[in-house]
């Protein structure tokens, strides 16, 4: 199939799942059997240490990279675009394709004729950012851990292929699964109550240290084990979708950025400069 301006290239679905602060060994920890189905488990790092950010640099065509040696930058992008090919199962995409808007979504809804849909858990991803540009529908979701809801109101058309970017909370501070009471979930403290503003202000060590109430090593390794938890639900979740989907669909699970649970006096990620808040699990596959 070629990539040519028209609306009737047909190509594979294509979802891009976002698991957002989920870091890389927190992922291999939960050991996710169903996701593991994809293909092979990369470790990978994000270009940026936060969520917007982030989620601009993947909707701009580019996702975690995998840091080589020894290669000039734009023989990397170069690269990296050309695995658009195969994920949307159509000839001749590349860095090109994507120019002058340099934003995915608008490439494949108005080039390629794709129904695009964001939903998003986190409030700094809300539909009146910039981001929602090429999207058919964009929704802030109500919860912002309940990736079952998305999954809920996935639907494929038969006449066109369709682009879903699904930004899950689950695995974001403070980790907390659908249905566990508000009252147990771990706090900050001077930040409860501020939590519609999630990565606004819960990011980063400086407000909790600013606080003088930083995590404690056993509070840290709790808040760990709840990120590791929420990677086991979600691959639960995630055999539901793969339940649902048509053939013909590709899946990338990967993660905007890392998390830090104490390494170097850190929590959290945002304003932190360190390993850990870039390093991401990538995966990606085709199902059948
Ligand atoms: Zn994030």
């Amino acid at each position: 199939m070629k990539a040519k301006a028209n609306n009737k290239v047909s190509g594979n679905n294509y979802i891009q799942i976002i698991f957002d602060s989920c870091r890389y060994d927190s992922f291999v920890e939960a050991r996710p059997k169903t996701i593991r189905k994809l293909g092979k488990l990369e470790q990978r790092w994000s270009y940026a240490s936060w969520t917007a950010p982030s989620h601009y640099n993947l909707l701009s065509g580019l996702l975690p990279h995998s840091s080589p040696a020894r290669v000039f930058a734009s023989e990397y992008y170069k690269q990296d675009f050309l695995k658009f090919s195969e994920r949307l199962g159509i000839e001749g995409i590349g860095f090109k394709s994507l120019i002058p808007k340099l934003y995915f979504p608008a490439f494949l809804k108005e080039s390629l004729g794709y129904r695009t849909h964001a939903m998003v858990s986190l409030p700094v991803l809300n539909p009146r950012t910039v981001l929602n540009h090429g999207f058919d529908t964009y929704r802030l979701m109500d919860d912002h851990n309940d990736m079952r809801a998305m999954v809920r109101d996935m639907h494929f058309g038969e006449d066109k292929p369709s682009y879903f970017l699904l930004n899950v909370g689950e695995t974001h501070y403070p980790y907390a699964l659908p249905g566990e009471p508000k009252e147990d979930w771990p706090r900050i403290s001077g930040v409860h109550g501020v939590f519609k503003h999630l990565d606004d202000h819960v990011v980063g060590g400086k407000l909790a240290k600013s606080n003088g109430n930083f995590f404690n090593r056993g509070q840290m390794k709790m808040l760990n084990d709840r990120q590791v938890k929420a990677v086991k639900h979600l691959d639960r979740v995630v055999e539901e979708l793969f339940d649902i989907v048509p053939k013909n669909t590709y899946i990338t699970v990967t993660a905007d950025h890392g998390e830090l649970f104490g390494e170097s006096g850190f929590f959290g990620h945002g304003p932190i400069f360190h390993k850990k808040v870039f390093e991401v699990p990538f995966i990606e596959g085709k199902l059948r």
